[in-house]
């Protein structure tokens, strides 16, 4: 997600910024803008270079704009369900983009449907936008922050009305959202390698359980919720998040690179070089040839014109997107002791084929170091991670995922070893969710019941 306020080139900045964050999810973009009168909406599935031309930008003026990339997470990449979704009445518009998975949205849609309310989407994100109208005797902001109190999950929102824009994460803060200035302008992103790139200063992180309210009067913030500790996904770090952005004041290449060192100490290998999976795996595998005394090289190389394939909907196009995407490098692998670094293993299958193509491109070994812990239970949190069945950790011992590989050994990274890399004793609120990797939900599923 991606905000402005305050900037007569809103609708270009965002899209600036949502380019910027294109590697979390390829299935659709959208944009609206306020221009204090009305809100004009632009969407389309497809990438962001895809969906906004020139052209586009002449009709969407304003000075205030919200922004989203989508990640399709079960099959449900329609045009209605990219957002911003848009939403009018006699009293006005409201427009809401939103990051992560409300777990009661089902519920709370029976509960809403049982009032009278007809939804458009099968989106979650909808639960929210009649949860908030329901509430239409009082302010916008009170009405925003009632609706935000009945639901459970794992989100950041971002509304925009004709004259105010929101900004709202979780109780626990799991989902990344910050706030910059660009000049007298104000700019909310999940991501701050958006700040970099269109030239703003990063302020702060949203605090879990924050409703800011931004405006020509300035910004306000108030709390809709008991704020819990701060349990921040630990997969941003290890693979979803770009290395040029900082998650609660903690820079993404570095984490991944002393998750990498940690690797190196807990799963060191007699080996002749150490290569990564590009792009998230590289910092780690830099960590892990440092602390082992072994030479980086790149033996895998990407071809960068092709989507991620985690992100994409469907096996089939997993396994396409694999083909066409990672080639080994024959000069570096042949007839050495290879040993391959991945981030993470989701599904198996990326890591399976690249070992398959680093031994049919000559190397004698490949010892697989992933450098976070086994992934054995699905996330209810937004990631496309839903069920147990689809992880391969969940369903095969180590020893059971080194023969389907066809690698000669396959270690993974403690949860103590992520987390000494992630967490810095300086900050605060640091504390991370990692139960994917631990079965340690902050936010438990019987909660949405
Ligand atoms: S369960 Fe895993 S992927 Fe989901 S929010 Fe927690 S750490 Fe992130």
């Amino acid at each position: 997600m991606f905000g402005i306020w305050g900037h007569t080139k809103a609708a270009e900045i965002t899209y600036y910024g949502l380019h910027a964050m294109q590697h979390r999810g390829q299935d659709g973009a959208g944009l609206v803008t306020s221009d204090g009168e009305s809100l004009k909406l632009h969407k389309d599935i497809g990438l962001v270079n895809d969906v906004f031309e020139q052209a586009e930008f002449a009709d969407l003026s304003g000075h205030a704009a919200i922004g989203h990339i989508r990640n399709a997470t079960h099959d449900d990449g329609n045009i209605e369900n990219v957002q911003p979704l848009v939403f009018r009445s006699q009293t006005g518009g409201m427009a809401l983009a939103h990051n992560g998975n409300i777990m009661n949205a089902y519920t709370l849609r029976g509960e809403l449907e049982g009032e009278g309310s007809i939804f458009q989407t099968t989106s979650d994100t909808e639960v929210l936008a009649h949860l908030i109208r329901r509430n239409g005797k009082m302010t916008t902001k009170d009405a925003i922050s009632d609706a935000l109190e009945k639901v459970v999950g794992a989100y950041g929102f971002l509304i925009l009305t004709e004259d105010k824009m929101y900004v709202a994460l979780d109780a626990r803060g799991i989902r990344p959202l910050s706030i910059g200035r660009l000049g007298d302008a104000y700019v909310v992103a999940s991501e701050t390698c958006a700040f970099n790139i269109i030239g703003a200063t990063f302020e702060r992180e949203v605090l879990p359980g924050e409703l800011i309210t931004i405006s020509d009067e300035g910004i306000e913030s108030t709390r809709f919720s008991v704020r819990e500790p701060r349990r921040l996904c630990a997969m941003e770090y290890v693979y979803l998040s770009r290395p040029d952005s900082d998650l609660n004041e903690v820079n993404v290449h570095a984490s991944r690179k002393r998750m990498g060192i940690e690797l190196g100490k807990e799963a060191p290998v007699e080996a002749d070089v150490v290569t990564g999976v590009p792009d998230s795996s590289i910092s780690a595998a830099i960590g892990y040839a440092e602390e082992c005394g072994l030479p980086y090289e790149m033996g895998v190389i990407k071809n960068r014109y092709v989507g991620r394939t985690f992100i994409q909907p469907s096996q089939e196009l997993r396994d396409q997107g694999v083909k066409m995407k990672l080639s080994p490098v024959r000069g570096i692998v042949e007839g050495k002791r290879v040993v391959m670094i991945d981030d993470s293993i989701v599904r198996g299958t990326t890591c399976r084929r690249i070992v398959g193509l680093l031994k049919e491109a000559g190397a004698k070994e490949v010892h697989v170091r992933i450098a976070s812990p086994r992934i054995e239970n699905p996330c209810y949190y937004g990631i496309d991670m839903s069920t147990r069945k689809e992880l391969i950790a969940a369903n095969h011992s180590t020893a059971e995922i080194e023969e389907i590989m066809g690698a000669d050994s396959v270690a993974f990274l403690s949860a103590e070893g992520m987390k000494h890399a992630i967490v810095k004793d300086k900050t605060i609120h640091q504390g991370i969710c990692n139960a994917c990797f631990t079965g340690d939900y902050p936010v438990l599923v019987d909660e949405t019941t």
